[in-house]
């Protein structure tokens, strides 16, 4: 697939999202459990030191949680967040030896048996790294066109007004 149909196909999904309004990060993990019927689960922690990634996404039997890098900026987090949310929305799944010794240090308390159930996810294909990144980045850009004010144009008013107006 080229990196052209890759963006196509992360818009148009982007696009079904119907994004809250007003945006917010939380607004959006909010919504997506709702949906989902599976809470998503924000956890802020010092994850770099287990892993090499900034986040990570765990997928339990009754939940979705994403971990994420608490010695950053909000900006990066929120990002972080999006990113991990792209992949739960492409449901993309690998587990590897990595992985589960990123989960060891990070809950030691786990025992491996559980730590092998968990399905956590830090070692993707490229495929699927460019598709989190721009899920992240396309429900970034669709947000940010959400609230910006409603132009004073014509078109801007007749759309308004027949309730078009995205
Ligand atoms: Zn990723």
């Amino acid at each position: 697939m080229t990196a052209r149909q890759t963006r196509k196909r992360c818009q148009a999904f982007v696009n079904t999202l119907e994004l809250p309004r007003p945006f917010s990060v939380d607004a959006l993990v909010c919504e997506l459990s709702a949906r989902r019927g599976r809470p998503i689960r924000i956890h802020t922690v010092p994850i770099s030191a287990a892993t090499n990634a900034c986040g990570l996404w765990v997928s339990t039997d009754v939940s979705d949680d994403i971990y994420v890098e608490k010695k950053t900026t909000q900006f990066h987090q929120e990002h972080i967040i999006l990113h991990e949310i792209g992949h739960i929305l492409w449901n993309h799944s690998i587990t590897d030896q990595e992985t589960h010794s990123a989960l060891s240090t990070l809950f030691p308390n786990l025992s491996p048996d559980m730590v092998g159930r968990l399905l956590a996810r830090t070692n993707y294909t490229t495929e699927q790294e460019q598709e989190a990144e721009l899920m992240a980045s396309l429900i970034h850009a669709t947000a940010k066109k959400l609230v910006r004010p409603l132009s004073t144009g014509v078109c801007g008013e007749i759309e308004a007004a027949l309730g078009i107006r995205r």
